[in-house]
């Protein structure tokens, strides 16, 4: 039988040029191109695969696109990649056995973490029997990922739900419908979960976050070793490193335990949480920055204190206010300790690079007239990976002084 001698298989996917700073970005080992590094994207529809290339028309690897955001271009694979939902099936597999040799004594965990484990725009966190799941990107809320994401993820965890966290803010950015919250398998989106012998609330549907108190589990187990007498956790949010210190353990070791926060719904569910534990803990409501300045006038003194505020910075250009926002907790903080207290002190803003947060601890100590040790400089717990080559997939820096 004669076969008629086929064309080359045309190449499926749109392509983009980059100008050579966007192609030198990714020869750096950045997954991110910008829009204004783009020398050329014809007609190529929101959230598509692409074919990326130098502006001579070298292959350089294959993206997800977006046409609303800044970042235009996501780097998904340096090879050819068709098959977008079976990709997302096979790195959301090898997501979880990357975790299965770096997490342990928990089941409450991030298992997917984005561009940390090679799939911008996806975030899964793992609460005991039920998980949930944030969508950032136009690829990642194309229909046929969506099922991918979702198959794959009932395959592995037989969960008996998965939630689905919207941020319609980033939705708006990236020009997508809107969509509510909710369930999208299953029927379960609250549970108890157990990091460190400590058990914890966990609803999916409430909250400021997805995600919340994970990225800090491996620094409360940290902080615990170090806690000691008064202890106060000042933004405990829901008791995250206020129970660690009044658990078990550590009970004999801390004489007393306050957590400050300024939201009620989460001391609601902190209180929740000590009564889980059968432990005491004070909580007090109240804005942190006068509370630090009242206590510092009354010269209250701790042993312990953790200051774990939220970003301050959201943008490059608030780094230096924010700065003198962290300076002035952490001076007051420091201020309070009593000789041998330990500082814990965090920031969880990537534009506050960990050299920035180091520099504004070291003002403060020295404006506060301590020399103190730096006994630990950690970062985010290991299940929410830091490329080494993209400084932004690492946001949280936690000093631990004395
Ligand atoms: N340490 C917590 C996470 C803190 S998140 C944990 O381990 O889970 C930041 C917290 O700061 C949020 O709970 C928010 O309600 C609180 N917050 C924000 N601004 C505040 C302010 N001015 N005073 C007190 N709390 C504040």
């Amino acid at each position: 039988m004669s076969q008629k001698k086929s064309a080359p298989t045309p190449d499926a996917s749109p392509s983009v040029k980059l100008s050579p700073r966007g192609a030198a970005r990714l020869n750096d080992g950045h997954v991110w191109v910008y829009r204004s590094d783009i020398a050329v994207a014809k007609e190529v529809p929101p959230g598509s695969l692409v074919h990326v290339t130098d502006v001579r028309g070298k292959f350089l690897g294959t993206a997800l696109y977006s046409s609303s955001s800044q970042i235009a271009i996501r780097m998904i694979s340096r090879e050819e990649v068709r098959d977008l939902p079976a990709l997302v099936a096979e790195r959301i597999r090898a997501a979880i056995a990357y975790r299965k040799g770096i997490v342990s004594g928990t089941d409450a965990y991030r298992v997917v973490f984005s561009e940390g484990d090679f799939l911008p725009g996806l975030i899964v966190d793992r609460y005991h029997d039920f998980l949930s799941v944030q969508i950032l990107t136009q690829a990642m809320d194309a229909e046929p990922v969506r099922a991918a994401i979702v198959n794959t993820l009932t395959e592995e965890f037989k969960p008996a739900g998965i939630v689905e966290r919207v941020d319609s803010r980033i939705r708006e950015l990236e020009q997508l419908p809107p969509r509510p919250s909710g369930l999208i398998h299953g029927e379960k989106s609250s549970t108890v979960v157990e990091m460190n012998g400590v058990r914890l609330h966990f609803d999916g549907l409430e909250g400021q976050k997805t995600g919340a108190f994970l990225d800090q589990r491996e620094n409360y187990a940290a902080a615990a070793r170090y806690a000691h007498g008064d202890a106060l956790d000042v933004f405990c949010y829901q008791g995250g490193f206020a129970l660690h210190f009044a658990a078990m353990e550590n009970a004999a070791k801390c004489s007393s335990v306050t957590g400050v926060d300024s939201s009620r719904p989460a001391l609601e569910v902190a209180e929740k949480n000590a009564v889980l534990n059968g432990r005491e803990v004070e909580w007090i409501e109240a804005n942190a920055f006068d509370l630090l300045k009242d206590y510092s006038v009354a010269k209250r003194q701790y042993d312990t204190i953790v200051l774990d505020p939220p970003a301050f910075a959201k943008t490059k250009r608030d780094l230096d206010k924010a700065l003198g926002g962290y300076k002035e907790l952490n001076l007051r903080a420091m201020k309070m300790l009593r000789p041998g207290g330990v500082l814990i002190t965090c920031s969880c803003s990537y534009h506050v690079s960990a050299v920035d947060f180091m520099g504004m601890v070291a003002d403060a100590a020295r404006d506060a007239h301590k020399s103190l040790r730096v006994l630990e400089n950690r970062s985010q717990a290991k299940d929410h990976p830091m490329l080494i080559n993209v400084p932004e997939s690492g946001y949280l820096k936690c000093l631990i002084v004395t």
